[in-house]
């Protein structure tokens, strides 16, 4: 395995996966209503985003040209982190519990 993360490889299953969102979505453009011919991943998968189809979204191809684009230039602006901290994955709902009985 190279370390490379540029995009993850696609699951088994994604031509279904892409069938089924293109047809969630009516062959339409999530963004601009256009016809959509690309699938893409909302959350990208270099990201941390799923290959489940609700972090799936149809796109046409000038709007996923876009989002690819800008994803990249994300990409190279952050990096993102090598290794998530395992003790920063849980403590934004605590400390919120001080209602008055
Ligand atoms: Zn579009």
């Amino acid at each position: 395995m190279s370390s490379s993360r540029r995009t993850s490889p696609l699951p088994k299953n994604w031509a279904k996966l892409r069938h089924r969102t293109l047809v969630a979505y009516g062959g339409r453009c999530a963004l601009c209503d256009q016809s959509a011919r690309q699938v893409d991943h909302i959350v990208p998968a270099a990201e941390g985003g799923s290959d489940e189809l609700d972090n799936l979204q149809a796109l046409c191809d000038p709007c996923h040209n876009r989002k690819t684009a800008q994803e990249a230039n994300r990409a190279r602006h952050a990096k993102p982190p090598a290794a998530p901290h395992p003790g920063m994955l849980r403590h934004a709902t605590e400390g919120m519990d001080d209602v008055d009985s």
